[in-house]
């Protein structure tokens, strides 16, 4: 075949490109139900825009102050259809998630007052947001106190421990659906709905933010149909469809959306300000790409696990699971593997494939981490790209690729860089 010669000018061994048939199947089992969640939500995407009255006057962009920017608004209105929210703030602005993260817990929450996670501790990031490490301009330093109960050992909510954590002062719960770096799972939508329901049952006046990051577009709901009161995540991610080159969102109830602009931007400037530059025209073909590019990344990722359990590495999830998320974690079990497979997805990319990636600190991360990002947009992560954080248990996370194929490639090269570098046989 053609395109198996074409792997060869890769590297790509014939044994390496022989594992390929299996994984493939294993996508076909998956893809009929992963096809169909794009199609319905590159249709509520396209509803979005045209309900909301898109028009090629939307993709100009304004400077300065950035009154009256009518792409800009726009584009909320049109978020705030796709989340089925009251509001959104979709800013060139917020520079990432953590950024968004930052915005939406600061502009929401006043002195004295709790955030709770009823999931574990957030993702590194957060932690130094939060303050659980000491942090210089951390939510601790203004008086906001953090309590959370872990997920019990079988991965079910601890119902009796979250009771017993809420409080008079809890104000915020805080629900991270992906698992980010973490070994626990992902949550679906249905179960971020039940916990919702659960806790609004016992404090009703609550704030529940989910962070959606790496989830959007993965199931055919989103936690804020199911009662969540905001819902924030990063646009070098799935949302951004790889063509947003910076930006963040929060899509939520009318209150929690403006108290997090007054953040933002500055108090009684809320959301009448901040241009859009040039990135109008960029945010919207991103918002519509979107779904398709998750799912190019489900699929990658599917390919991914089938791979790399067939060559006996633990993988989450399993190849046949259903997925809440773009993340794949693969435990190679020691540094050098975890160097040798992100080196292999780094010769991979389209951009930077020459640069070989080496492990150093990141600003909000406690442990050295190891990054192959060869990406159009620096650092985006639904781009083709993998991270592993050096630490036990050696455990990469590949996500991303904006197109399969690419992401095929990128993980048939971080398998042949382990066999050149002699650290696993075929
Ligand atoms: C990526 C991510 C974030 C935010 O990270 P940024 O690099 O700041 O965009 C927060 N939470 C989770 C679960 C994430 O995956």
């Amino acid at each position: 075949m053609k395109s198996e010669n074409i792997y060869k000018s890769f590297g790509i061994s014939d044994k390496v490109y022989e594992l390929c048939d299996e994984a493939e199947k294993h996508i076909a089992k998956r893809s009929e139900e992963i096809d169909r969640i794009c199609e319905y939500n590159q249709l509520k995407v396209i509803k979005a825009m045209q309900d909301s009255g898109v028009s090629e006057a939307c993709m100009l962009e304004t400077t300065g102050y950035g009154y009256n920017d009518i792409g800009r608004d726009k584009l909320e209105e049109v978020y705030a259809k796709i989340f089925r929210t009251e509001d959104a703030l979709v800013r060139s602005q917020i520079i990432c998630g953590t950024h968004a993260l930052t915005v939406a817990l600061s502009g929401n929450l006043r002195p004295g007052d709790e955030i709770f996670s009823p999931v574990g501790l957030p993702y590194d990031t957060i932690q130094k947001v939060i303050g659980i490490s000491d942090t210089r301009g951390s939510l601790k330093e203004y008086g906001i106190s953090f309590n959370y109960v872990d997920i019990l050992p079988d991965g079910s909510f601890d119902y009796d421990g979250i009771r017993a954590a809420l409080n008079e002062r809890t104000k915020l719960i805080e629900i991270q659906r992906s698992r980010g770096y973490s070994d626990r799972r992902t949550f679906s939508v249905k179960e971020i709905g039940e916990l919702i329901s659960f806790i609004k049952g016992i404090k009703p006046d609550v704030i529940v933010m989910v962070d959606n990051c790496y989830g959007e577009y993965t199931e055919f709901t989103e936690p804020s149909e199911v009662g969540a009161d905001m819902v924030v995540g990063s646009l070098i991610k799935n949302p951004g469809g790889g063509i947003a080159p910076v930006g963040g969102y929060i899509a939520g109830t009318s209150e929690c959306v403006a108290n997090a602009a007054a953040r933002l931007s500055g108090p009684g400037l809320e959301k009448e300000l901040g241009p859009s530059l040039g990135n109008n025209r960029l945010f919207y073909q991103g918002t519509f790409l979107a779904p398709n590019v998750t799912k190019n990344a489900m699929k990658a990722a599917i390919f991914a696990a089938a791979i790399y359990e067939k060559l006996g590495f633990e993988v989450s999830p399993h190849p046949d699971d259903v997925r809440h998320d773009i993340i794949q974690a693969i435990t190679l079990g020691d540094a050098d593997k975890v160097i040798s497979f992100c080196k292999g997805i780094q010769a991979a990319s389209a951009v930077d494939a020459f640069v070989r990636p080496e492990p150093s600190p990141m600003p909000g991360y406690d442990s050295d981490i190891i990054m192959a990002d060869g990406c159009f947009i620096s650092g985006s992560s639904i781009e083709l790209s993998a991270d592993g954080p050096l630490r036990e248990p050696y455990t990469v996370f590949y996500q991303g690729g904006l197109t399969y194929e690419h992401g095929k490639l990128g993980i048939l090269k971080s398998v042949q860089s382990m066999v050149d570098d002699g650290l696993i046989e075929l």
